[in-house]
């Protein structure tokens, strides 16, 4: 187990020396930050919800949730930081327990918008590494089909990725494309896990705010 990271590198770094081309790694690139630059925008209209409709400043709302972003970028589990979630949600934001304790655990398995994202950009590169043309109907029933999957998604590390295959499915592009962003995964799942989390706690301020149920001083 101690020599299992030097391995994993050893081997990496030969399939790198390796690669005819740098145009793979350049596009990896290229998608990592698609996906990121698309949760840092999630991540603002979060904050703009809050701070319409629940009248809680982003300044707030970010420094009351993030204990639970780090846990859930360091775990990649939106279910292992549920209970995080909902103690700073109902002890740092103001939410009730009456809503907290409906509204998260539902979102840590429902509510995965980063995964959806995450899922449809992974779908679109994959078939453009295959040299697949999207028309309009398959684009919007990848979208349909991200929603669904996302819903289906697990709150644990990679099941966005292991329901990408339906989305794949259906678009009718070839599963095998799995393997063009397997490497980056992981950092990736870390950062929509983080998304995925300050949905649920946005969503819950929502209904808490709208129920008379957020006491924030
Ligand atoms: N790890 C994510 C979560 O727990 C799910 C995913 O793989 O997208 O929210």
């Amino acid at each position: 187990m101690w020599a299992a990271p030097y391995g994993t590198f050893a081997l990496l770094a030969v399939l790198v020396a390796d690669a005819p081309k740098w145009d793979l790694f350049i596009a990896l690139g290229q998608y990592g930050i698609s996906v990121i630059i698309g949760l840092l925008t999630l991540m603002g209209f979060y904050v703009l919800l809050v701070f319409f409709f629940a009248r809680v400043s982003p300044t707030t709302f970010l420094k009351g949730i993030s204990p639970a972003q780090l846990l859930a970028f360091s775990t990649s589990s939106s279910v292992a930081t549920l209970p995080v979630t909902m103690e700073r949600v109902e002890d740092h934001l103001g939410v009730e327990e009456e809503v907290s304790s409906f509204v998260l655990p539902i979102g840590a398995t429902i509510n995965m918008d980063g995964t959806t994202l995450y899922q449809a950009v992974a779908a679109v590169f994959i078939a453009q590494a295959f040299g697949i043309e999207l028309d309009i109907q398959t684009q919007l029933g990848i979208i349909a089909t991200a929603t669904l999957a996302s819903i289906g998604s697990a709150g644990v590390p990679g099941a966005g990725m292991v329901m990408l295959v339906i989305v794949l499915a259906q678009a009718g592009i070839p599963e095998a494309g799995l393997s063009f962003i397997f490497a980056i995964d992981r950092p990736l799942d870390m950062c929509r896990t983080t998304v995925n989390i300050t949905g649920d706690a946005t969503v819950s301020m929502l209904i808490a705010k709208s129920d008379n149920k957020l006491h924030l001083e």
